[in-house]
């Protein structure tokens, strides 16, 4: 696997080109493995967003009045290069965020699924028609673009994430700007290029680097039409409504706490090797990662020391080597975070079977890595139960029953993704008619939806009405107009002051 050594300031990309911007301020890129800054972030001003919208707003007419099908083939080569360069891209990940080097080539490949999925934009464009929807009238429903639309997305997916959001907003005749995450800001850039090798005019896809900067300026800009979010709760709350309040269209994916129920009549050694890849895979840093595991009956004590045994032996080292199981945590903050979150557990009395805390790789001495922790005894009332601790940590809860499993996770305040293991088709079914959760596997830890599906959770961790991607992704970027046509031969005369109805 060849790593991603470029040295250069990551900076903004406007009207198809890099640019420095007009800020001052900057922030330095980490490569969490090594601890390592070899990169530097142009932080955006308002005076950046400005340019981008400027760029963006001048290119959407001619771009929306693109024809569906040939901005479908520009998605078609922006695919072919994608994976062509699915390697190269997912280096860059690893480097920034960490994550070994098979899940980035995996996050980038569920990026292109999307892209895929945006290439049959004429087929999701073409409207409804009724013929002779009264005595020589028809009438008919289009989708039209919204115009210039924003995306301000996480560290967790920098590539896959704002491949939720692009393609599709792209396709649909849309011009794009991009916010993307502080901590790994490359991946936009590289994509941002690729866009213009496969054709994309310049404008149409725009990247502002920055922090809550930009964001604010994104939100409060009259010609941004729409905002897509995805991050964490308060975050995704904030831009609910602040994107309301100033009139946008607003998509906020926020947080998570995703439970696995595991029933006694499991498959155990499955449910045992979903817990162990759902919760440290991506050190847990997925918004998808499984946080809880909801233990059922007498599975508890048949299963926490085979967890234990799986968790202190899992292979934690820099990402890019080919046996790494889980690489570091995104930056030293964050890293903090978690492990002050293991100490909490310790002083609310869960019990710590595994206490991942204070591991070193060796020869990566200043990398930020933890390994994997496990709890039991972890009771509903805790902090570490209740809120996202976005790391590799297992809380395992015992219940009774179904029931019992049911309720607490329906009690729980956000709703992203949820999992049950067993055999039992009756209760696969009831958990997922019952289950108050937006994306659910049955004996499928990380039921992320395929292209053609959507993503959203519910509760608090999805805020406005539609689902990312899919067809629901398509009804956002787009808004729908109904037109009723007569020719005047069919006309009939004479003044109307009734409510006209079908004649
Ligand atoms: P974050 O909320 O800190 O940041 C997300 C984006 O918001 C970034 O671009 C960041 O620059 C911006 N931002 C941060 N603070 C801001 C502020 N005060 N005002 C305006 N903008 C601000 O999230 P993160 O740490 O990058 O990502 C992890 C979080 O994202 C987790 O909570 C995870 O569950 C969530 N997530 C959710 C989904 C989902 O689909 N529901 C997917 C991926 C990640």
């Amino acid at each position: 696997m060849q790593a991603f050594n470029d040295t250069a300031d990551v900076v903004h990309y406007i009207n198809g080109e890099r640019v420095a911007g007009n800020g001052s301020r900057s922030q330095p890129v980490f490569n969490p493995a090594t601890g390592a800054r070899p990169r530097t972030l142009r932080l955006g001003e308002a005076a950046d967003v400005d340019a981008a919208v400027a760029s963006a707003k001048a290119a959407f007419p001619k771009w929306s009045d693109t024809p569906p099908i040939r901005r479908a083939r520009v998605m078609l080569r922006f695919l072919e290069l994608m994976n062509k360069h699915r390697d190269e891209l997912a280096a860059i990940i690893t480097a920034e965020h960490g994550k070994v080097f098979s899940d980035a080539q995996g996050e980038v490949s569920r990026g292109i699924d999307v892209i895929e999925f945006a290439c049959g934009i004429p087929q999701l464009l073409k409207g409804d028609y009724t013929e002779q929807v009264s005595t020589g009238i028809d009438n008919w429903t289009t989708r039209q673009a919204l115009g210039v639309v924003a995306g301000i997305t996480p560290f967790n997916f920098p590539c896959m994430v704002p491949c939720w959001m692009f393609p599709v907003a792209i396709a649909a005749g849309n011009a794009f700007i991009l916010k993307p995450s502080e901590r790994d800001p490359s991946a936009s850039l590289f994509m941002a290029e690729l866009l213009k090798q496969a054709g994309l005019p310049d404008g149409v896809f725009n990247v502002v680097q920055g922090d809550k900067v930009v964001v604010d300026a994104l939100l409060a800009h009259p010609d941004v039409k729409a905002v897509s979010f995805v991050g964490s709760t308060p975050i995704a709350n904030y831009i609910y409504e602040t994107g309301a309040k100033n009139g946008k269209r607003v998509q906020a994916l926020g947080g998570a706490k995703n439970h696995m129920v595991v029933m006694p009549d499991a498959d155990l050694d499955q449910a045992i090797d979903a817990l162990v890849g759902a919760g440290y895979g991506s050190a847990g840093e997925r918004c998808m990662a499984i946080s809880v595991a909801v233990l059922v009956g007498d599975v508890a004590d048949k299963i926490i020391p085979r967890l234990a045994e799986r968790a202190r032996n899992l292979v934690v080292k820099n990402g890019m080597e080919a046996d790494a199981e889980m690489g570091p945590i995104v930056t030293r903050q964050a890293l903090e975070r978690i492990e002050g979150y293991i100490a909490l557990g310790v002083e609310e009395g869960a019990k710590l079977v595994v206490d991942g805390r204070g591991l070193k790789v060796p020869g990566h001495e200043d990398g930020f890595f933890t390994g994997g922790t496990l709890f039991d005894n972890v009771t509903p009332d805790m902090r570490i139960y209740k809120e996202e601790i976005f790391g590799p940590v297992l809380a395992c809860v015992r219940v009774k029953d179904f029931t019992e499993a049911v309720d607490l996770i329906n009690a729980h305040e956000f709703g992203n993704g949820v999992a049950c293991y067993t055999r039992d088709g009756h209760v696969a079914r009831e958990f997922g008619r019952r289950i108050e959760v937006g994306m659910v596997g049955i004996n499928v830890p990380i039921p992320v939806p395929m292209a053609w599906h959507g993503f959203g959770g519910w509760k608090r961790s999805l805020f406005g009405d539609m689902h990312a991607y899919g067809e629901e992704g398509v009804r956002f970027y787009t808004k729908q107009k109904s037109i009723m046509q007569r020719w005047p031969e069919s006309t009939e005369k004479g003044a109307e002051f009734a409510m006209p109805t079908a004649k």
